[in-house]
């Protein structure tokens, strides 16, 4: 007998429970780990590098990504990225600016996960921060159409150049504001802060499609 349909309905992380890290040197990590918690996985708040040794996924939060460099010091980032290349990471806003392969206003180190170049605080003192909706993008075209989505946008980063490599998941005004490329993901907004759950379900299914791999 096959087994009853009913538990292809699990959420992603529920079976088998992944162990998210949430990077929690200084920034909005609370939210995160609330969210993934809510989404079934296990959070594991990581505070020093031999805290990514046992996590399947990574989140990295908004915050000030200069101070995050300063935080992490030579050998926390040079750790950070040997993670990004092997497991699955979600940057969001400042994270989004870690992950980036190329950052502008000022120049900074990136960790050259996702082929981008991104610049900070790009929109103006006016509009830094708001409340826009804009498009998830569906690429396997299932449902059919492109679906609206709330996005929070705090100080946020502006992406201006996307590799050939890299997917677009998410557009507002016709600008990309979500990536992937590889195991590595990004949003210049902030999907913590929406009661929308799909953005972080999208990681959740990377990391369990990685783990499984
Ligand atoms: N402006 C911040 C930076 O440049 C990012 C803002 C955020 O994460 N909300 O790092």
């Amino acid at each position: 007998m096959p087994d009853a349909p009913a538990t292809r309905n699990h959420s992603a992380a529920a079976e088998p429970k992944l162990t998210i890290g949430v990077l929690a040197l200084q920034g909005d990590f609370d939210a995160h780990r609330r969210r993934l918690e809510e989404l079934g996985a296990k959070v594991v708040l990581v505070k020093k590098p031999s805290d990514l040794d046992a996590i399947d996924g990574l989140v990295i939060p908004g915050g000030e990504s200069g101070t995050f460099l300063k935080l992490l010091g030579e050998d926390g980032f040079d750790k950070l990225r040997q993670f990004v290349r092997l497991k699955p990471t979600f940057g969001t806003c400042a994270g989004a600016i870690l992950l980036a392969k190329e950052v502008e206003n000022p120049r900074q180190a990136g960790l050259g996960a996702i082929d981008i170049v991104i610049r900070r605080n790009a929109y103006g003192r006016q509009i830094d921060s708001s409340i826009r909706e804009g498009k998830l993008l569906q690429s396997n075209g299932d449902p059919p159409a492109d679906s609206p989505i709330e996005m929070v946008f705090i100080r946020a980063p502006r992406i201006e150049r996307v590799g050939p490599g890299v997917e677009v998941l998410a557009t507002e005004s016709g600008d990309p504001v979500a990536v992937r490329q590889g195991r590595a993901m990004a949003a210049t907004f902030h999907p913590e802060l929406s009661e929308d759950t799909r953005v972080h379900q999208a990681f959740l299914d990377l990391v369990l499609e990685a783990f499984r791999n």
